[in-house]
């Protein structure tokens, strides 16, 4: 799923390729796609408008006229923005759910196989604001350890369900904050509200290295994800932590552990993002994340000496 560095590389590519430039047509292919009531026209698509700006809020896009109206984009799963120069020969066509052809030849195309995303059409930047941005919390991409703290403070939830939360943080998914907890040397099951001054600062510091990191690599690319030229990212070569579950940490070599955190799963170093003493599991040998959940009546996993094994729990 397109996290902050993806979909800020699309805006970037948008910013190259749409533009300064006047729409000269575009059309609705699958109507459910534009997710805004009232008409599916091409004016709901900015059709005869001149596009004055991409912006990115967290995760969302919003492709703004020169006459002021707005159109959102969700990228959800699976969705890309793609753009073909004139003459060039187009790209995949199959899920191509709106076409717009701008007036230098170029064509963009919304695809979705999955449809988590989608569109929506605003009269102004500030009626899309006030509603689809209007519960977004501050841009991780900027995100400084006082801002976090605030976000976070006297949170019981575990840190990385508050970092997921994009009313909390806009823009940080599954992949980046494993990363970023990993960097910052934070458990993922730390309740928010517990972290000190010095854990806020280095979170805040690895949010931000790990988002700009992704996005100067042209983010990660696990399916789907595309920059509007058409060209998959190169930071999934990068991940310390994310995909690596049962490898070796990078840092200590011991292997790293999986488990399920706010629904997703979590992949992470028990030994480099320890949990402190006061925490239940965090006994020597006592069980892991996954072991605790599992702990009623069926089998877990323990970690000695940070070696993953199964176990019966009584
Ligand atoms: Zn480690």
């Amino acid at each position: 799923m397109p996290e902050l560095p993806e979909v800020e590389t699309v805006r970037r590519g948008l910013v190259r390729s749409i533009v300064g430039r006047r729409v000269e047509s575009a059309r609705l292919l699958r109507r459910d796609v534009l997710r805004t009531d009232g008409r599916a026209g091409p004016a709901a698509l900015l059709a005869g408008g001149t596009i004055a700006a991409a912006l990115r809020r967290g995760k969302h896009l919003a492709i703004v006229a020169q006459d002021g109206r707005a159109l959102g984009v969700h990228l959800g799963m699976t969705g890309q923005l793609l753009a073909t120069r004139p003459g060039a020969s187009a790209g995949r066509s199959d899920h191509t759910h709106a076409r717009w052809t701008l007036e230098d030849g170029t064509v963009l195309v919304f695809r979705d196989p999955r449809r988590f995303g989608g569109l929506w059409s605003y009269p102004s930047l500030d009626a899309l604001r006030a509603d689809r941005w209007a519960d977004l919390g501050p841009d991780a991409m900027s995100i400084t350890a006082r801002s976090l703290a605030a976000r976070l403070a006297r949170g019981r939830r575990a840190v990385k369900a508050a970092l997921l939360d994009q009313v909390a943080l806009a823009g940080v998914g599954n992949i980046y904050a494993d990363e970023a907890l990993f960097r910052a040397r934070v458990h993922p099951r730390r309740e928010s509200g517990s972290l000190t001054p010095a854990e806020l600062d280095r979170l805040a510091a690895s949010i931000r290295s790990v988002l700009r990191e992704a996005l100067r690599a042209g983010g990660s690319t696990l399916r789907d994800y595309a920059g509007t030229d058409g060209s998959p990212g190169r930071q999934q070569e990068k991940h310390l932590v994310y995909g690596r579950g049962e490898r070796p940490c990078v840092r200590c070599g011991r292997r790293l552990a999986t488990a399920l955190v706010a629904q997703r799963t979590t992949v992470y170093c028990e030994t480099c993002q320890g949990l402190p003493m006061s925490y239940p599991h965090a006994r020597p040998g006592g069980l892991s994340v996954q072991g605790e959940r599992r702990a009623r009546g069926r089998t877990g996993t323990r970690s000695p000496n940070g070696k993953t094994e199964k176990i019966r729990i009584r």
